[in-house]
C-alpha cells in the first residue's frame, strides 16, 4: 500500500470521535457487499444507520481528508481484488415513509427500491416505481444512475426512468451543504445524473406516486419479474453486475458481443453468460482481474469484428491487480439455459 493512502493517527482519531470505535471496522471484505461477490477488504469500514448518521460518516472523511467510497448495494460496480484504501462507507439508512393523502413516499437513500419501496408503495395503492421490480438498487444508486426498465407489456413501448417520480431530494453537496433539491437539479439522462459530475451525495428522496390499482400494478410486477427470469442470470447462483457495457445507440452492446460468437466465453471464474450476452457471471470464484481480461477481450474482439468500441456501464473501485493471463475459452451452453436469439426464434415459431 503505498504512504499516500494510509489514514494518519490524527484522522483516525477524528474518524473514531465522530463515528464510534466500536461502530468503525477495519480489514472488511468487500465481495458479500457485492452483487458481483467479487472485490478485496475496505481498510475501514463504516455502516451509517441514518441519514444523518450519513452526513456524519461524509463530513469527517472529506474534513480529515480521507478517502472514501459511498456503497449502496454494490450492483453496478466492480471492486478490485486489492480492495480500497480508505474508508468504505455503506449506506443501510432505511428509513421511509409515506404519505397517502399526498400520494409521496419519503425514503432515507440508503433504502432498498425492491422488495422494500415497491412493496411499501403497491401496499398503499402507489403506482409509479412497480416497474423497477426485481433490480437490485438502493435510493442513492437508482438516482446515481436513473434507474431505467421498459413500460408494461403488452406494448413495451418505451423506457421508464426513475426520474419520472421523483419529486425532490435531500443533498449533501460537494460543499458540504445540506439542502433539498427539485428533479431539474439532477439534468437525469440515460445511465446518467448529475451525480457523475458533482460530489453531491443523496441523504434522502421523495417520490411523487399516483394511484392505482393493486391489481394491476401486481400485473405489471409479475410481468417483469418473468421478464427478467427469462433473460438475466438468477443473483443468487450467478453473481452479475448487470449489464457490463454502456447501451450504443441503434445496435445494442450484447447484440455485437453475440454476433461475435462470445457467449459462454470465459477467462478463469468470469464467463460471458449464454442468457445474456452483456452480463457477465462470476462463475467459480472470480476474481476482479478475471473480469477486467474478459471485459479487455470483448472489446478487442468486437472492436476487430464489427468495428464498434464497447464502454463499460459499471465503475471500478479501489484496486486493481493486473488483468488475468488466462487464455479465453468457450464454455458449452448449460442445458437449461436459452440464449437471447433461441428465445426470439422460439417466440417466432408460437407466433406463426
Ligand atoms: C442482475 C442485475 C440487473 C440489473 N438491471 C437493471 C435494470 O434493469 N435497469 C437499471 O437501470 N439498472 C439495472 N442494474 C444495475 C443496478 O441495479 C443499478 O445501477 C442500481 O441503481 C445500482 O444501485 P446500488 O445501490 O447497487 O449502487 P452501487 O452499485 O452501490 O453504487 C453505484 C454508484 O452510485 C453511487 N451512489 C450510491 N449511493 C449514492 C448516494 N446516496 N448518493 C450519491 N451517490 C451514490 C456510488 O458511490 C457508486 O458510484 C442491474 C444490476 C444487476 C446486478
Amino acid at each position: 500500500m503505498s504512504d499516500k493512502n494510509r489514514i494518519d493517527a490524527p484522522a483516525l482519531e477524528a474518524l473514531h470521535a465522530a463515528l464510534g470505535a466500536d461502530r468503525l471496522r477495519r480489514d472488511v471484505p468487500l465481495a458479500p457487499f457485492t452483487t458481483f461477490k467479487i472485490g478485496g477488504p475496505a481498510d475501514f469500514f463504516y455502516e451509517a444507520r441514518t441519514a444523518d448518521e450519513l452526513a456524519t460518516a461524509l463530513l469527517v472523511a472529506r474534513q480529515t481528508g480521507i478517502r472514501f467510497f459511498l456503497l449502496g448495494m454494490g450492483a453496478n460496480i466492480l471492486i478490485g481484488d486489492l480492495g480500497f484504501r480508505g474508508l468504505v462507507i455503506r449506506n443501510a439508512a432505511k428509513h421511509t415513509q409515506i404519505f397517502p393523502e399526498k400520494h409521496r413516499l419519503w425514503a432515507e437513500s440508503g433504502a432498498i427500491v425492491y422488495p422494500d419501496l415497491i412493496e411499501l408503495a403497491v401496499n398503499h395503492g402507489l403506482s409509479g416505481l412497480e416497474h423497477y421490480v426485481g433490480i437490485p438498487s438502493t435510493v442513492g444508486g437508482a438516482l446515481w444512475q436513473n434507474l431505467h426498465f421498459l413500460s408494461p407489456p403488452p406494448e413495451r413501448e418505451r423506457t421508464m426512468f426513475i426520474e419520472e417520480v421523483l419529486l425532490e431530494a435531500d443533498l449533501l453537496t460537494e460543499e458540504n451543504e445540506r439542502k433539498t433539491v427539485s428533479v431539474e437539479y439532477f439534468e437525469f439522462g440515460y445511465d446518467y445524473s448529475v451525480l457523475h459530475r458533482r460530489a453531491d451525495i443523496v441523504l434522502a428522496a421523495t417520490f411523487q406516486l399516483r394511484p392505482n390499482s393493486e391489481a394491476r400494478m401486481r400485473e405489471i410486477m409479475a410481468a417483469n419479474l418473468e421478464w427478467r427470469a427469462l433473460r438475466h442470470p438468477p443473483l443468487d447462483t450467478e453473481p452479475s453486475a448487470g449489464s457490463i457495457f454502456k447501451k450504443i445507440q441503434g445496435v445494442g452492446a450484447g447484440r455485437l458481443i453475440d454476433e461475435c460468437d462470445l457467449l459462454g466465453t470465459r477467462i478463469g471464474g468470469a464467463e460471458v453468460t449464454h442468457r445474456h450476452a452483456n452480463i457477465m457471471i462470476n462463475r467459480d470464484g472470480a476474481t476482479a482481474a478475471d473480469v477486467r481480461a474478459l471485459i479487455a477481450h470483448v472489446q478487442d474482439v468486437v472492436k476487430r469484428e464489427t468495428g464498434y468500441q464497447l464502454e463499460t456501464e459499471i465503475s471500478f473501485i479501489g484496486e486493481f491487480a493486473p488483468p488475468s493471463e488466462a487464455a479465453p475459452y468457450k464454455a458449452p451452453k448449460p442445458p437449461d439455459v436459452m440464449t437471447a436469439s433461441e428465445r426470439i426464434a422460439a417466440q417466432k415459431e408460437q407466433a406463426a
